[in-house]
């Protein structure tokens, strides 16, 4: 793609914007950048970018810059019918996603990760076994560097495995995956679609442009990316931890294996150091994706016996007066904190609350029915929470993460469990989720008696 002297609009300017807006002015084109926010708040992007032929629109977005641009590239957190955005595609300008314009410049075969939840620990887990293989990854997208970064540094990889988000599908045109992965699908971000089905068809736009000699690895436990097998023109590479497959990757009585075209490998999990049925949905994935690409399963066994998880994920924090404390503070949906909850046979005391987004807290009923002994509920969505849960344990309202804490560890019985996953975004209360996870963890640190 030839992008000198075209006209190119980019729609918001933080990390991902700023890293577009640099590469295209690196190659030429004539870069406008707008943004809602004004000029204070994007200081920093607008300083990175100093010294660039950038023509900046921000705190506002005008019309006329959209329908002048030759293409439009918009960052992920712009909704796509904002109206602006609604006008220049009803007037056939091309609209793309960062994905879209990064990958028309990446000769590496793209390995690509989505689902509701797990994205971010496959995503890193395939890197990991890739760079155990001897493989040369670019490991980005979605977590640690956009996609475009790869392109524009130059970096020679053998391989580019990129995290995807929902709202980056929603604009590709070309974007083909040698290898798509797509993990579950559970509701989440109702706030900026407007039906979960509307969800459910971005997730799936990873395979549209997909041909038979690529692959797409479908968790068959989960009904809703099991109903697309078949419908697919990629081969489907099925994964599953509740049937035995001929063909795909499975676990059963503690082993996982691997079985395609003739080649088949296994993995006693007893080593892993990742606990929890989701953590091996993740690691079925990230085996499926790298074997798929031809790693070797004595390296990739070892990869993944190393990888211990990260941050605000299922994070074992401490043990206090026998009481283990986990933060899972990247539980910002229903869906992964049914995993987690489905994790711990019982007693556990749940921390949950925060910024609602719209979605249906029913799915957690019969789990904290069966499994939470006592529910802290906290932040903008405790009383819709409560609304839906609070009659099937003991529960209690407080007003912040620190009360949460301490009567936590006044409820919980020795023996016990205090799982912090809130099942909401953070941002009723806190900047992201990582803030929310490090207070979470300083304050059970700071219990008295506090140790691992
Ligand atoms: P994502 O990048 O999709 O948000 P993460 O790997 O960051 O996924 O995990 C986010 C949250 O989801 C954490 O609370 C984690 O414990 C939980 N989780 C991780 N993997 C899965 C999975 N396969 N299914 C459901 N929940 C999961």
């Amino acid at each position: 793609m030839d992008l000198t002297n075209k006209k190119i609009l980019v729609v918001g300017l933080a990390r991902t914007g700023a890293s577009v807006a640099r590469f295209l002015a690196e190659r030429g084109a004539v870069v406008t950048v707008t943004d809602m926010k004004d000029e204070a708040a994007l200081a920093p992007f607008v300083e990175k970018l100093s010294g660039r032929q950038i023509r900046y629109e921000l705190g506002r977005h005008d019309n006329d810059s959209f329908l002048a641009a030759d293409m439009i590239v918009v960052s992920p957190g712009v909704p796509m019918d904002i109206p602006p955005l609604v006008l220049a595609k009803n007037r056939g300008r091309t609209i793309i996603s960062e994905i879209e314009l990064a990958y028309s410049f990446i000769d590496a075969p793209v390995v690509a990760i989505t689902g509701t939840n797990g994205k971010t620990t496959t995503t890193t887990l395939v890197g990991e076994i890739f760079r155990n293989c001897g493989r040369t990854p670019f490991v980005g997208g979605n977590i640690g560097k956009p996609l475009i970064d790869l392109v524009t540094s130059g970096e020679k990889v053998d391989v580019a495995v990129a995290e995807i988000s929902s709202f980056q599908l929603e604009a590709i045109l070309t974007f083909r995956p040698k290898v798509a992965v797509l993990l579950n699908v559970t509701e989440d971000h109702l706030d900026r679609y407007s039906s979960y089905q509307e969800y459910i068809d971005a997730k799936a736009r990873i395979f549209q442009n997909q041909t038979p000699g690529d692959f797409a690895v479908l968790n068959m436990d989960d009904p809703i990316v099991a109903s697309l097998a078949g419908k697919l023109a990629a081969r489907t590479f099925p994964m599953s931890q509740q049937r035995v497959l001929e063909q795909g990757i499975y676990c059963r009585d503690g082993c996982i294996t691997f079985a395609w075209d003739g080649r088949m490998e296994r993995f006693p999990t007893a080593s892993f150091k990742l606990k929890g049925v989701h953590n091996i949905e993740n690691i079925m994935a990230a085996l499926a994706a790298a074997l798929l690409m031809d790693c070797d399963a004595p390296s990739a066994l070892a990869a993944v016996e190393d990888f211990s998880g990260l941050h605000h994920r299922m994070e074992l924090v401490a043990i206090v007066g026998d009481v283990a404390y986990y933060n899972d503070s990247k539980g910002t949906n229903v869906g992964s904190v049914v995993k987690s909850l489905e994790s711990f046979p019982g007693d556990v005391t749940l921390i949950a609350g925060g910024k609602d987004k719209g979605g249906d807290y029913a799915p957690l009923a019969e789990l904290v029915r069966e499994r939470v002994k006592h529910l802290i509920l906290l932040g903008e969505a405790r009383q819709r929470i409560c609304d839906s849960l609070g009659s099937l344990t003991d529960t209690h309202m407080v007003n912040t993460l620190e009360e949460a804490v301490s009567l936590a560890r006044r409820l919980t019985s020795p023996g016990g469990v205090v799982l912090f996953s809130p099942a909401c975004s953070s941002f009723d209360m806190f900047k992201n989720y990582e803030e929310r996870g490090d207070l979470f963890a300083s304050l059970v640190r700071d219990l008295p008696g506090s140790g691992i």
